[in-house]
């Protein structure tokens, strides 16, 4: 049975429209500076820089793995689904020789991949905990129910001694930047306790944890790492998120000051704004020509409402998009 939204107040809601939406990025900027968060998240000024996007590798690469483990296609010969995976990372463009990444992922694969895979690329839309309030979900001021969405990479089931275990599995990108990571760097991954917490919120099964795939494209390098997460981590989690995401909806708002640091300020697309503001300047202008609105999110196929994918034997692999 759906519970109803409350306010941070305490006010019951009947009501089930959307009325805020939390994703990990946004989540991720109000903890770093409020003015970036402010600049960026659809339910704030909702902007973007307006340059052509072009996919980024990570986003190419995981699209061809979501073909590498598209449920449908699970049980075909990998000499069918393999140069389906080489033309899908051809198609986006990938810099590397795809067959040779393609051939070097599927050795790896074939020792580590002890599962079947049951969704991939799926969008969950997970209500928001009310932070004080037992069993209840916060609402948003106009009453709408306020969601945590984020993007599932791959969901699976391992079936051990009769018993089935679920995992979510998370395609980590490695580079000049980001290598190998630590035990500690994976045991304290929020995004993931929260993946797992929403998973579970919302489809009611119990997820063991996450297997991270850890991917490097040049030259191929692959690790597999299981982290084991408990209820205790995964709920956690979800209380920390509802502390922030009754911040994010506070009434009178919470202050924007910058918090400028160039460990994030180097990664935020909103710095020359930001300088021009702190320099006493009008940045009108500037956020005009350069910045557009963010468009409107699409309806992914996977995405809980959205069209599902067929799973059956001789089903189609979808295209992802960007
Ligand atoms: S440049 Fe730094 S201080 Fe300015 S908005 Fe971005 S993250 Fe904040």
């Amino acid at each position: 049975m759906q519970r109803a939204p409350v306010d941070a107040r305490g006010a019951s809601h009947d009501d089930e429209r959307v009325g805020f939406v939390v994703t990990p990025e946004d989540r991720d900027w109000f903890d770093r500076c409020r003015r970036s968060w402010d600049f960026g998240a659809r339910v704030r000024r909702n902007l973007e820089r307006s340059v052509t996007r072009v996919p980024a590798l990570d986003r190419i690469v995981r699209n061809a793995l979501a073909v590498y483990y598209f449920p449908g296609m699970w049980t075909w010969s990998r000499s069918i689904v393999e140069p389906l995976v080489e033309r899908s990372l051809h198609d986006a463009g990938f810099p590397y020789p795809a067959f040779d990444f393609v051939q070097a992922y599927a050795r790896f694969a074939e020792t580590v991949d002890h599962f079947t895979p049951l969704r991939v690329e799926t969008e969950v839309d997970a209500h928001v905990l009310h932070p004080e309030r037992s069993g209840a979900e916060l609402a948003a001021p106009d009453g709408g129910a306020v969601l945590y969405r984020d993007r599932i990479h791959l969901f699976v089931v391992e079936e051990t001694s009769g018993d089935d275990a679920y995992w979510l599995v998370v395609h980590r990108m490695l580079d000049d930047q980001h290598g190998w990571a630590s035990p500690d760097q994976l045991a304290l991954d929020e995004r993931a306790l929260l993946a797992c917490w929403a998973w579970e919120h919302v489809f009611l099964v119990s997820v063991a944890g996450v297997q991270y795939n850890e991917v490097r494209v040049s030259p191929p390098e692959f690790r597999r790492e299981r982290i084991a997460y408990t209820d205790a981590e995964k709920s956690g989690a979800a209380r920390r998120l509802a502390i922030r995401a009754a911040q994010m909806i506070a009434a009178p708002p919470l202050g924007l000051d910058p918090t400028p640091q160039w460990e994030h300020c180097a990664r935020c697309e909103f710095r020359a704004p930001c300088v021009a503001l702190n320099r006493g300047e009008d940045a009108t202008a500037l956020l005009a020509e350069r910045y557009r609105p963010r468009p409107p999110d699409e309806l992914e196929p996977g995405r809980l409402g959205g069209q599902s994918w067929g799973m059956g034997r001789g089903a189609a692999p979808p295209r992802f998009g960007d």
